[in-house]
């Protein structure tokens, strides 16, 4: 046998593989107006799952009502990826001794969309996406299923039993609110989760941070955690992989916020001296 850890990676989309949330690219290739606060309003409602208000629109929106499977797609080649997601992709499909890694992709995203975004990169199989079904004129006649929120959760159960793999060896990759429900269920199961920005609510939950443009840089935390390899044994992988690890700051950050008493008595009415913000703690490589 020549692999003796296979490892489930799932990876979110939006500002996780990319820079940009392809739904502000979409509206601005079908000139939406307000996309922003048509997401926030939807959010606040909570009617739909974290993630899944773009879907919601798509369906429901009389300015997203046109959209169709091309514009999907021209959507998906305007995305910004980060950088070295072919160079990650690679290490994870060559695997490290005796450990073996199945690489997906889940995402609120419609599905047309990453697929294009990710073409020539990631198999369209292993692209988990909003599953949207068009009518005979070419638009969206119904929303097949969401993966955002708990339904990231459905995506990685049925992974795990599709490739015979263990809870404890689901690593999860996100940047937002949608990824939240996933988090805390692989977490509760003993795998380990990966949170790419600063969004404070997720740095909470996420097993490390780690904060880069570059794709590749995902593999710190797992090679460290899961693995177990040391800085150095690092630097030389990173090296075999063509790439260099130009920069690696470790940080421990509290944020603290400390706001004035009597400012703050006159905002909350309330007679606390002292308010802390406190952030978890974050890893960064830059
Ligand atoms: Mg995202």
């Amino acid at each position: 046998m020549a692999f003796s850890k296979h490892f489930l990676v799932a990876s979110d989309f939006d500002q996780t593989l990319s820079f940009n949330d392809s739904g502000s690219i979409l509206s601005e290739l079908i000139g939406a107006s307000r996309f922003q606060d048509k997401v926030d309003g939807l959010a606040g409602t909570n009617l739909v799952q974290q993630g899944g208000e773009l879907a919601y629109l798509i369906r429901h929106d009389p300015e997203f009502r046109g959209v169709r499977r091309e514009h999907l797609e021209e959507t998906g080649r305007r995305v910004r990826l980060r950088s070295n997601i072919p160079a990650l992709v690679e290490f994870l499909d060559r695997g490290l001794d005796g450990y073996r890694f199945s690489f997906f992709v889940i995402s609120a995203a419609p599905r047309e969309v990453i697929q294009s975004a990710l073409a020539g990169i990631v198999a369209p199989d292993h692209v988990f996406g909003t599953e949207l079904e068009y009518d005979a004129s070419g638009e969206v006649r119904s929303i097949v299923r969401v993966p955002a929120g708990y339904g990231k959760v459905r995506v990685v159960e049925e992974l795990e039993s599709r490739l015979g793999t263990a809870p404890d060896r689901t690593i999860y990759i996100g940047d937002g609110s949608s990824d939240v429900h996933v988090m805390l269920h692989v977490n509760n199961r003993s795998g380990f989760t990966v949170a790419v920005s600063e969004n404070t609510q997720l740095a909470r939950i996420a097993r490390r941070t780690v904060l880069s443009d570059d794709a590749f840089s995902v593999t710190v935390p797992i090679l460290e955690d899961v693995l177990g390899r040391g800085v150095g044994e690092i630097r030389t992988l990173f090296e075999s992989n063509g790439l260099t690890l130009a920069q690696w700051d470790k940080a421990r950050t509290d944020r603290v916020t400390v706001g004035d008493p009597r400012q703050q008595a006159a905002i909350a009415g309330e007679t606390n001296p002292l308010r802390l913000a406190l952030a978890d703690e974050d890893e960064a490589v830059a």
